[in-house]
């Protein structure tokens, strides 16, 4: 909050900045959390795209979301994403679409990641073994504090796939893949939609 903040008719209100989901907009030691708003660590983050207003009877800080703004992400949607980055315990992902959303742009919340314990029901030993950068995947959004993803279920998971050896896109075969070019055989955590573009 600066001091070119314009005050509303609620002399109490003061209107802030427009921000971004996720964006900080304060620390719990000088603010409550109010309403489109999440804390994490010690800092209050915007939920939605909106204007920050202070209540400054309270020091309570809420996000008031704008209107025909891009559509934000929100828990329980359907994603879909490239995989930039393979980790011990977790698969980064830059979200590119949101199901349902059409072609529309959306307010993109960042790098989100899928934990090993959320790529399928059984047992992940080897990450490796189901995800690689570059591949397309479909995933669920399960937590907004920390974007955190699954691909858990059948029609959730990697979508399309090249191969590590010579880039080519991988075709499915039996239950795993297949380079058409080289011969290599992967395996990933395959959608059900695996090859047919189809989100
Ligand atoms: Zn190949």
């Amino acid at each position: 909050m600066d001091g070119s903040d314009k005050q509303m008719q609620d002399t109490t209100q003061t209107q802030g900045p427009l921000v971004i989901p996720g964006e900080i907009i304060g620390t719990r030691e000088e603010y409550e959390p109010g309403d489109g708003t999440y804390v994490h660590r010690s800092d209050i983050h915007s939920m939605n795209a909106g204007y920050v207003n202070l209540d400054e009877n309270i020091r309570r800080l809420s996000v008031e979301p704008v209107t025909n703004t891009p559509p934000t992400i929100n828990k329980g949607d359907i994603v879909v994403g490239t995989v930039t980055n393979v980790r011990d315990t977790m698969a980064l992902v830059q979200i590119d679409a949101i199901k349902g959303q059409g072609e529309r742009g959306f307010v993109n919340p960042g790098i989100a990641a899928i934990h090993v314990s959320n790529i399928k029901e059984a047992y992940v030993k080897d990450i490796s073994k189901e995800f690689a950068v570059t591949d397309v995947v479909k995933a669920k959004v399960i937590n907004m504090e920390n974007l955190r993803l699954t691909t858990s279920g059948n029609s959730l998971g990697v979508m399309a796939a090249n191969c590590s050896n010579c880039g080519v896109a991988l075709v499915k075969e039996n239950k795993g893949l297949k380079c058409p070019e080289c011969g290599n055989k992967e395996n990933r955590k395959l959608s059900s939609d695996f090859g047919t573009g189809i989100i």
